[in-house]
């Protein structure tokens, strides 16, 4: 049985030898391996610029500094996502808010988007930048966001962290048609892994420029030295503020490697996630991701939502499927309902789909190296909790 994990990692030889072969080359890091990985995100996504950072955490900070997120602007961000989402924006000392989910899609609601942008025109207090999230590799509706972008001016980030390999109606995600930079992660469970890592898209040269300088000390080598008046080898200037974000060539080459799977990643766990739907359809207390007519998931995470039965959480039935050994989990609590968050006067009742999701919702295990009969085996299992044959 492989659902003991709700999503993992699939490593194979050709992953390992190629890590292997970069161990001896001569550059371990800002070597030919991340070109090569970088070229090969460029292809896939169609995006002009792509470039590797350390996580997907990083890519979001450097995404934010690159649009320019300062001191007195403001960024927000879908409230049913994993912390990084909305903590790139404190890292810049801007401001956050959440905008809520919808409940078919478990993306941001449009509608509570147009309401809370038409509220902060009045009051002067428009985003510079909202943060969207394909939740589970499930594409958000990025033509209405795009129109709403140049109505109210902000720009607009992909955290397509669940998202690689998805489809949003003509263009793959990640190719930037309709936002300003799109950035995905590598942590071990996401579409592919480096290890630790994620990667910034952009089409737009500025942005590109800028990212690459935040990602190495805000470093430029190629000016010339004030002494020879030439470009040399041991000259090289701090114009940023910037970090060591970089990836290492030995993640970047288990990226590269990984990134030769992915279609094959994608299509087992659409197919999977069929097979789900297929025998959770019966179950009237059950409810799966809708995902947009034109539109194709990454199936990162199969979400359900208990519904038509008040007195059932998502705690109960996590507890119920352990006892199987089936591993399953909530994605997420709130982000304005954590600690932390709560210190800026975020409450319960702020977000209410959210917090109601975050009682009804769990993700069930969905990773390519599971069958369609462990699958059934999972789906059983929640109809016999709901008794239903
Ligand atoms: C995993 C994840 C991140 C952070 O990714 P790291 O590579 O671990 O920094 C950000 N946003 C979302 C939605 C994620 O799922």
């Amino acid at each position: 049985m492989k659902v003991n994990k709700y999503s993992t990692q699939f490593i194979d030889k050709n992953d390992i030898n190629f890590v292997k072969d970069t161990l001896s080359k001569e550059f371990l890091t800002q070597g030919s391996v991340n070109k090569k990985f970088e070229q090969s995100l460029s292809k896939y996504t169609k995006s002009n610029y792509s470039i590797t950072l350390n996580s997907a955490t990083s890519a979001l900070h450097v995404a934010c500094l690159s649009l320019g997120l300062s001191k007195d602007d403001i960024l927000w961000t879908s409230v049913n996502s994993f912390v990084a989402s909305s903590n790139s924006a404190l890292y810049c000392g801007a401001k956050i808010d959440f905008i809520d989910i919808d409940l078919d899609t478990f993306n941001i609601s449009i509608k509570s988007l147009e309401n809370k942008l038409a509220k902060a025109k009045m009051y002067n207090c428009l985003p510079k930048i909202i943060t969207v999230v394909h939740l589970g590799g499930n594409p958000c509706n990025m033509k209405l966001i795009k129109t709403l972008s140049r109505k109210y001016k902000f720009k607009i980030i992909e955290d397509a962290s669940h998202a690689m390999g998805a489809k949003y109606s003509d263009s793959n995600v990640g190719s930037c048609k309709y936002s300003d930079v799109t950035i995905f992660s590598y942590y071990p469970v996401k579409m592919i892994t480096t290890g630790e890592g994620g990667s910034l898209h952009t089409n737009y040269k500025k942005i590109f420029e800028k990212a690459n300088l935040y990602r190495s000390h805000g470093i430029v080598r190629d000016v010339k030295s004030p002494i020879t008046k030439k470009i040399e080898s041991w000259y090289y200037e701090q114009t940023y503020l910037g970090f060591n974000y970089r990836m290492s060539d030995i993640n970047a080459a288990l990226g590269y490697s990984q990134l030769k799977k992915l279609n094959k990643f994608v299509k087992k766990r659409n197919e999977l996630a069929g097979v789900y739907n297929k025998f959770l359809k019966k179950n009237k207390f059950v409810k799966t991701q809708k995902i947009e007519n034109g539109n194709k998931s990454s199936y990162h995470l199969f979400i359900i939502l208990i519904k038509n039965n008040t007195r059932t959480y998502n705690f109960e039935l996590i507890n119920f499927l352990h006892k199987f050994n089936i591993s399953s989990q909530l994605h997420y609590l709130p982000i304005h309902l954590q600690p932390y968050y709560r210190e800026f006067g975020f409450k319960k009742g702020d977000f209410k789909n959210a917090e109601l999701y975050s009682k009804k919702a769990l993700s069930i295990p969905l990773h390519f190296s599971m069958t369609s009969s462990d699958v059934e085996f999972v789906s059983k299992k929640i109809n016999q909790y709901f008794a239903i044959k």
